[in-house]
């Protein structure tokens, strides 16, 4: 059943993922608005259909798209709307809708790179690349224009941008003063705690983000905002009350995972392929890049605190805790 909510639809669309089904919200405003697309599938385009149906209204009735991130549950199903349909979402979402060649090659080198410096087992470092034929449910597109910290949205008055990076480089959410809803995306989730998703840099060569950091942030961010009510990009809404309570509860929990890897690494020093394999015994070879990339965030959590020191030894990293670190001879 899907209602308007006041100037507000939700539509929950199916996707392959082990996420569930994703939201997508329509807003009136100037511009009748469609923000985030769902994956492209066949079964998220019928739900589509249907969801919109509901509402009186087809796909060709959405006058513009305005992207929370460019994950593929989220940005993917671009390729449903004709191209004259304007799409707007932060800079950082280019790279993922051009899928250059280059980018491809850069991504999968950093990726590599990383790999070996984490000390991943050699038999999965391939699984952190991808091929340009394994991708599927993207749709390429170039944006209309990009969406930045204070911008309004176009065609939608009284909402700005909030640049929330973490989850991923291109992550914004959207929030209306006047009656404090936000639109957050993967942000900030009612049930669980979004991936801080490893990216190669910005820019060729640079350095890499330290994704777990940011999203710490940009959750922080939020505290500043009178929120009446969070629409999420996946699961039911967040009451405006709650919102405080549950940024700090994920610190808590945050923090407290990162104090068992201190522990771990308190014992003897590891890599961050060895924490990973202590931390997710289970599914770490079939979920390397989700899970190395929550091991990453720790590490980085750790490192920012000053809780644990890092070495290069034959091009690996190893992690050991502050405490312990033997004051062995210096040359
Ligand atoms: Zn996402």
């Amino acid at each position: 059943m899907v209602n308007w909510n006041g100037d507000i639809a939700k539509l929950s669309l199916p996707t392959p993922f082990a996420v569930g089904d994703v939201n997508v919200y329509i807003v009136k405003g100037d511009a009748l608005t469609l923000i985030d697309t769902g994956v492209k599938t066949v079964q998220s385009k019928e739900a589509l259909n249907a969801g919109l149906g509901e509402l009186g209204l087809q796909l060709s009735d959405i006058e513009q798209i305005i992207l929370t991130h460019h994950h593929p549950d989220h940005a993917g199903a671009l390729d449903f709307f004709d191209k004259k349909v304007p799409v707007y979402g932060h800079k950082n979402n280019q790279r993922w809708l051009t899928l250059s060649d280059e980018f491809l090659d850069t991504h999968n080198s950093f990726f590599l790179d990383f790999a070996g410096k984490l000390g991943v087992a050699e038999e999965l470092k391939h699984r952190l690349t991808h091929d340009k034929e394994e991708i599927q449910f993207l749709s390429k597109r170039n944006m209309q224009a990009h969406l930045a910290e204070g911008d309004e949205l176009p065609g939608l008055p009284g909402w700005r941008v909030i640049e929330t990076p973490g989850h991923a480089q291109s992550h914004v959410s959207f929030y209306r003063e006047s009656d404090g809803l936000m639109i957050a995306g993967d942000h900030l989730l009612a049930r669980i705690s979004p991936n801080p998703l490893m990216e190669p840099p910005l820019i060729v060569g640079g350095v890499r983000q330290r994704p777990l950091l940011q999203y710490n942030a940009s959750l922080q961010k939020l505290l500043d905002f009178p929120i009446s009510k969070v629409y999420s990009g996946h699961g039911g809404e967040i009451d405006g009350e709650k919102v405080s309570d549950l940024i700090r509860s994920r610190f808590e929990r945050q923090h407290n995972r990162a104090m068992q890897v201190k522990s771990m690494l308190q014992e003897k020093p590891l890599t961050g392929f060895e924490v990973c394999q202590r931390l997710f015994p289970k599914v770490y070879r079939q979920e390397v890049d989700l899970t190395l990339s929550e091991t990453v965030g720790q590490l980085d959590y750790l490192e920012d605190l000053g809780e644990i020191e890092l070495e290069m030894q034959s091009g690996v990293i190893l992690y050991s805790s502050a405490t312990t670190v033997s004051k062995g001879i210096i040359y």
